[in-house]
């Protein structure tokens, strides 16, 4: 998500291009949820708009604050309750709706929560309606319905069912094939929106599935962002059960990352590298990644002979190109996979049934075989906090001109290219931190490479705190 605007309370409320989010019981408060939600209501002229959450405790609120604003707009709000952003999005499709929100923080922390904003049948807003819904939040002009036009609210409780039938539709699903294996699954939901859906859509796949941190009740017992540090626990009871892989998604279950059967982390990378390689065995056609997403895509891309197109980060960016260019898959190394003959947004529960699917189709390899068959480069992903958004924006340029030597490609922060190895530097649009990717040939090699820029990145830091 990239940054269109923060308002600073303390930096503790984010705008970005997809959506707004804040800490809960600072500057994210129900006024403020409710007039993002009449803003909306108002953008899509009181029609029908689909709304879910993920288990975040401060849902309730969000979700009561978030209707108060649609319904006195004259919205007829749909409420599909607890489930994964991708499953909002589809059931927005599936109903033809003329909006939808989502109330998550997706991978933030636990004390973070927000809404993200979508238009006619899950599509992201386009700048445009961002304009303008960003124009009547500040101005307050809301359409507010007359007594005799306010909305509705129905509940629909199929949401996750829908979604799983959409998922096991899918041409490359083979029901028969992933039953026959049975494969023994380890599935950590971080207590987060995926906690019903995924053990679910894995039992329907013939899994054995041993459910961790399955309970959806907000208290995420590991950080929300499933980072290969945030997964020991998984990674352990993958060893202690014997398991043949282990999965993990972010609090709204838009991403998947995977534990090997020796109870190894893997790469997020891997999770989009191994979507595509299982997708373009099946059907030829151009990819869409971003900058900062691994060298293994232009291996994969290379080896398929399909075009590989890089975006600035952010799924936003990754669709337009994918509808433009009518790509087979598309995504982001943050283990976020796009599956366009469902929709156009990341699905870490259809990302399931397409490594259940590659496994089958491997048998009897294991996941460390199906990973050792791809050249592999050693990545390293740091973050460093800034004090402000407005201190990164200045360190960045500051970077920019420091690194004057070097091939400098700006299509989304800095990535400086080498040969054989690059580094990309990011400014987030969702927390107050600048990222740091490296790709090299051999981790200390990438680990360097991100240690110096770290170094350089926190002197700059300090030269404009000063
Ligand atoms: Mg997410």
């Amino acid at each position: 998500m990239n940054e269109i605007k923060s308002r600073a309370s303390g930096e503790d409320l984010i705008i970005s291009v997809s959506g707004v989010r804040g800490i809960v019981g600072n500057a994210l408060d129900p006024s403020l949820l409710t007039r993002f939600a009449a803003a909306f209501g108002t953008l899509v002229k009181g029609q029908t708009v689909v709304v879910g959450r993920d288990t975040r405790t401060s849902g309730p609120m969000a979700h009561h604050a978030v209707f108060a604003g649609l319904v006195a707009t004259g919205c007829r709000v749909i409420d599909v309750g607890v489930c994964p952003t991708p499953t909002v999005l589809l059931m927005s499709k599936a109903l033809n709706s003329d909006g939808s929100l989502v109330i998550t923080a997706s991978h933030n922390p636990i004390d973070w929560n927000g809404i993200e904003f979508a238009s006619e049948s899950g599509r992201l807003l386009s700048e445009a309606e961002r304009t303008h819904l960003m124009r009547v939040y500040e101005s307050g002009d809301f359409k507010l319905a007359a007594w005799d036009k306010q909305g509705s609210v129905e509940v629909i409780g199929t949401a996750i069912d829908q979604h799983i039938a959409g998922v096991l539709s899918c041409d490359w699903v083979m029901q028969d094939q992933t039953r026959a294996q049975g494969l023994k699954v380890v599935i950590d939901c971080g207590n987060g929106a995926g906690s019903v859906i995924s053990p679910r859509l894995l039992r329907e796949l013939g899994c054995e599935v041993v459910e961790l941190n399955c309970t959806p009740n907000g208290y995420f017992p590991r950080p929300a962002e499933p980072t290969p540090d945030a997964l020991n626990q998984l990674c352990e009871v993958v060893k202690s059960e014997g398991a043949d892989l282990g999965f993990a998604h972010d609090a709204d279950a838009d991403r998947l990352v995977l534990v090997s059967e020796e109870g190894t982390p893997l790469s997020s990378e891997y999770t989009f590298t191994l979507a595509a390689e299982f997708l373009l065995n099946k059907r030829k056609g151009d990819m869409v990644a971003t900058v900062s997403t691994s060298r293994m895509l232009d291996d994969v891309a290379d080896r398929h002979g399909v075009n590989l197109h890089r975006m600035p980060v952010g799924v936003g960016f990754v669709v337009e190109k994918m509808r433009e260019t009518g790509a087979v898959i598309g995504g982001e190394g943050t283990g976020g996979v796009i599956y366009p003959e469902l929709q156009y947004t990341t699905d870490g529960v259809a990302s399931i049934a397409a490594i259940i699917q590659l496994l089958a189709e491997s048998n009897p390899s294991t996941i460390s075989e199906v990973i050792g068959s791809i050249p592999s480069y050693a990545i390293c992903k740091e973050k460093l906090e800034v004090p402000s958004q407005q201190i990164a924006d200045v360190v960045l340029q500051l970077a920019i001109e420091t690194y004057t030597d070097e091939t400098l490609d700006l299509t989304d922060g800095i990535k400086r290219i080498w040969e054989d190895r690059w580094v990309n530097i990011r400014k987030s649009g969702t927390e107050p931190v600048i990222r740091v990717f490296s790709e090299a040939q051999t981790v200390e090699v990438a680990q360097d490479l991100c240690g110096s820029t770290l170094d350089t990145l926190k002197s700059l830091i300090q030269r404009v705190s000063n």
